[in-house]
């Protein structure tokens, strides 16, 4: 089950916007996603949230993991989009892992749409 996060919140993603007015529809399955950086978006916040379904039916099928634990311990702390062309989007996480210690890292994810649906099929990335 995914945590519970006050739709009038802001957004986890960083968009600036409510949560309710930015990735919960998306997570809630009332809209889907319109852009690849929106589904990116709502990703980091499903991530965030420790929303694994969302994540998982998110993924292209051919692609997605057997099993996914998000219940690791791991605070997401913040995502930064770099640029969103065409079908990538490159962005950076930082996260808090249970140790204590800051990561940060880069990626550029691919997606593609299936049957009117972005889904996340996968990414080069750059630990720093
Ligand atoms: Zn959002």
């Amino acid at each position: 089950m995914p945590v519970f996060y006050p739709p009038v919140k802001p957004c986890p993603c960083g968009s600036g916007r409510s949560y309710a007015s930015c990735c919960q529809p998306l997570h809630l399955g009332v809209k889907w996603s319109e852009t690849p950086e929106q589904l990116m978006r709502s990703r980091y916040s499903a991530y965030f949230l420790q929303d694994t379904a969302y994540v998982l039916e998110t993924c292209h099928p051919e692609k997605r993991p057997a099993d996914l634990d998000l219940n690791d311990g791991i605070r997401y702390t913040g995502l930064t989009i770099h640029e969103a062309v065409r079908d990538e989007v490159e962005f950076s996480v930082t996260l808090k892992t249970p140790d204590g210690h800051t990561h940060r890292f880069r990626e550029r994810s691919r997606f593609e749409r299936l049957g009117g649906r972005w889904v996340y099929v996968d990414g080069n990335v750059s630990i720093r």
